[in-house]
């Protein structure tokens, strides 16, 4: 396996790091975030199916040894562009998850 691949938690497919979202789990302050950052790391597909087992099964909590916040998987679902199933009676906010596709025009920079 060459140094740059990394495997998913969920389905365990291995691929280049670039392919997959990164979990961080922040050292020292034991933060989880996305992307950036120096410590444990967790390697997970962009997809539905790896999210979800990742969430239901606690995958990424276990592959972190950490607790996943609520915050994180919600992040990633707003990715994909889906609602997060644990929330699915949240408070619904003024933008509902713009993503790439978002089609609102109406929202000058008024700053
Ligand atoms: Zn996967």
């Amino acid at each position: 396996m060459l140094p740059n691949f990394r495997r998913c938690i969920s389905c365990r497919k291995v691929a280049s790091k670039e392919a997959f979202w990164r979990i961080v789990r922040v050292y020292p302050s034991g933060q989880l975030q996305l992307d950036l950052g120096m410590g444990r790391s967790a390697y997970l597909c962009p997809e539905q199916e790896c999210l979800k087992a990742a969430q239901k099964k606690n995958r990424l909590g276990k592959a972190l040894r950490a607790r996943v916040p609520q915050e994180i998987y919600q992040t990633l679902w707003e990715r994909l562009g889906a609602v997060s199933p644990g929330s699915a009676k949240s408070t619904t906010q003024e933008t509902p998850a713009a993503g790439p596709g978002d089609l609102s025009p109406k929202q000058p920079d008024c700053r």
